[in-house]
């Protein structure tokens, strides 16, 4: 398509200033699996066509992130692929830029065909090529956003759609087309049960944030959308799984959809890299607004400040408290309508409103990406989260900060946060090491023992020497062999992508 100032304006106009490459091209990442595609260094070592290498260089992305210099190869190999990696760590581009390009250089195919037959009968049933699934309004909104930078000057046309929101507009904006849909899994049944999308020509299937995905009970969802509908089987559809951690659940259902995968690990962002400093503070309950209080002074009215509460409760107080001191603040929780959320986080990004009190639930999957600063002002009661939490600050290689308040209703993650400061080489308080050392001593031992075997059976080498599941042969049966759609569908006044 032709340029279009307005839309550059509207898609590209955000800043990726203050990204400390350096640190981040440090993070390993390991690859395992049959014939494994070497990785790229640059995004020009790979062919992905004209308007994909444009909307790169509009992005101002310079160089591949340690996730993309791996993954794009695997998936422009078509392989399946099971990828650690956390959000931050530049994964939607990585698995965006090779489906789209693959997807300009082979047209719509069959989905084309089926949605104008379908048409036929006044149905206005859209057969998407690529399903992107993600665990929250939030993810799959910023993945669509992303998806739209990348389908700039193309036909493909992405779409979202999510659960809590008016499902009517939804609809009309899917009958407008959708070649690649990002979508909750809730929202998603519903609007296969009411005949607006078919899965029957999906050849790429994503699921992010798989671990999210499951912690939040969606498995019953995702295995009715990938397994008890007409999505085309493993082997013929291309899967690509991502996920924070690998705990058995994954592995299942790495095992069940994927076929012949490639199995990447990437290090942490965050824990195991230096960009976060992170500070833990004994704070006990009765001062923790106080101490708050300071910390924002210090912080610097510009910056973005990200403070954690356990409890929806608790969030409205504190947003409350900070807002009679003279803060401008808002705050984004479970009772918030859709409309609320996504307001409040606008003004925290724009910068209106710099501090964001936030529930764990309500944050997750976020990507703010210049947040400098992580407040735990509640403690979350495991490591994953507390690793989640901070991940929010330090993104993409920027740098950040996270002080976390402590008190004796946090002991029970003495050991594991402990282990974590030694691993990302922090400063330990000298407290932290003496109570980890008395719970130890005094029998507590056991359930601290327990919990740490639980977190290194996480660990890349039980990972790779253990659950790494057994590679299944199969080919792709021809799916990709299918031709005749050379782009001239336009016999009836329809262009190439049924538009
Ligand atoms: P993600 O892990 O996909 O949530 O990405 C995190 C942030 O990194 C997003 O704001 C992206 O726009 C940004 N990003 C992704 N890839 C790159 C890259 N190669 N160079 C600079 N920024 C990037």
């Amino acid at each position: 398509l032709p340029p279009s100032e307005r839309l550059e304006q509207e898609l590209f106009s955000g800043s990726n200033t203050g990204i400390n490459f350096e640190k981040y091209d440090d993070i390993p990442v390991e690859a395992t699996g049959s014939n494994c595609p070497p990785h790229i260094e640059s995004f020009s070592d790979v062919d992905m066509g004209e308007i994909i290498m444009g909307n790169i260089e509009l992005t101002r992305y310079t160089r591949p992130t340690p996730v993309q210099k791996h993954a794009i190869p695997i998936i422009k190999e078509k392989r399946d692929l099971m990828a650690c990696a956390q959000t931050g760590s530049g994964k939607t581009a990585a698995f965006l830029l090779p489906i789209l390009s693959q997807i300009y250089a082979d047209g719509p195919g069959d989905a084309l065909r089926a949605m104008k037959e379908n048409g036929r009968y006044g149905r206005r049933k859209q057969y998407p090529i690529s399903l992107v699934l993600a665990p929250t309004r939030e993810l799959a909104v910023q993945i669509y956003e992303e998806a739209r930078k990348f389908a700039y000057r193309s036909r493909v046309r992405p779409c979202v759609v999510y659960g809590g929101a008016d499902i009517g507009q939804q609809i009309r904006d899917l009958e407008r087309g959708c070649h690649l849909l990002v979508a909750t899994p809730g929202r998603l049944v519903d609007m296969m049960e009411r005949g607006k999308i078919g899965l029957d020509f999906c050849k790429y299937l994503v699921l992010d944030e798989a671990d999210r995905m499951l912690d939040m009970g969606f498995e019953p969802q995702i295995r009715r959308i990938v397994e008890q509908d007409t999505m085309p089987p493993k082997g013929v559809r291309h899967t690509m799984m991502f996920s924070a951690t690998f705990p058995k659940e994954i592995q299942m259902l790495a095992r069940d959809f994927l076929d012949e995968y490639i199995f990447l690990a990437v290090g942490r962002v965050g824990s195991t890299s230096e960009n976060i400093t992170q500070k833990v503070v004994w704070v006990e309950e009765p001062d923790k607004r106080s101490f708050l209080l300071d910390l924002l002074n210090a912080t610097g009215k510009d910056s973005l400040t990200l403070v954690f509460v356990e409890t929806k409760k608790g969030a409205d107080a504190l947003e409350d408290f900070l807002y009679h001191e003279g803060y401008a603040c808002t705050s984004i929780h479970g009772d918030r309508s859709q409309r609320d959320r996504e307001e409040a986080l606008h003004q925290f990004r724009s910068g209106k409103s710099p501090i964001l009190v936030a529930t764990a639930v309500a944050a997750r999957g976020l990507d703010i990406s210049n947040v400098k600063h992580v407040i735990n002002f509640d403690l979350p009661s495991d490591i994953e989260e507390y690793v989640h939490r901070i991940g929010r600050t330090g993104r993409v290689g920027n740098l950040g900060l996270a002080t976390s308040f402590f008190n004796e209703r946090n002991i029970n993650i003495t050991k594991d946060l402990l282990d974590l400061l030694v691993e990302a080489k922090q400063e330990v308080p000298s407290w932290l090491e003496n109570m980890a050392y008395e719970q130890h001593h005094k029998g507590g031992g056991s359930q601290v023992c327990i919990q740490s075997i639980e977190r290194q059976c996480k660990s890349l080498e039980l990972i790779k020497h253990h659950f790494l599941l057994p590679f299944i042969g199969g080919g792709y049966g021809g799916f990709y062999n299918s031709d005749g759609y050379g782009g001239n569908y336009n016999s009836q006044g329809v262009d190439w992508w049924g538009n």
